[in-house]
């Protein structure tokens, strides 16, 4: 297994994690762009949010669906957050495996 994000959906590499379901693991970014950067990623591999949306759209949902569990843990959710996934390495995706980016605790501004 050379993924490094199954690699951590399978406990092989340590990570924070904050939530967990039968389909997604969250656990905090290790160089956190915000006061709350949690990455919520998929437990199957696919190497990117559209190719999960195409394979199991379902598990996409349970992405979401943990981030806005993540966003209310973290305090969040009332003051709002940015849900990011990068899709391609212009997009400045470094792992292939799908993930969701859960930022928030400060304002965050306009999108590049
Ligand atoms: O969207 P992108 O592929 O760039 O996101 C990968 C993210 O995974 C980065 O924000 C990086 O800091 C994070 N990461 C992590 N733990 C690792 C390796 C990468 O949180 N062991």
């Amino acid at each position: 297994m050379d993924c490094l994000f199954c690699r951590i959906a399978a406990r092989e590499i340590p990570a924070t994690v904050v939530h967990e379901t039968d389909t997604t693991l969250a656990f905090r970014d290790i160089s956190p762009q915000a006061p709350t950067h949690v990455v919520v990623i998929a437990k199957r591999h696919d190497t990117d949010a559209v190719a999960l949306a195409k394979a199991a759209p379902g598990v996409l949902d349970d992405l979401f669906l943990t981030a806005g569990e993540v966003a209310k843990a973290e305090g969040i959710d009332d003051s709002g957050y940015r849900l990011l996934f990068n899709t391609g390495p212009d997009a400045g995706q470094t792992v292939f495996h799908a993930h969701l980016h859960v930022l928030g605790g400060r304002p965050l501004g306009a999108l590049a």
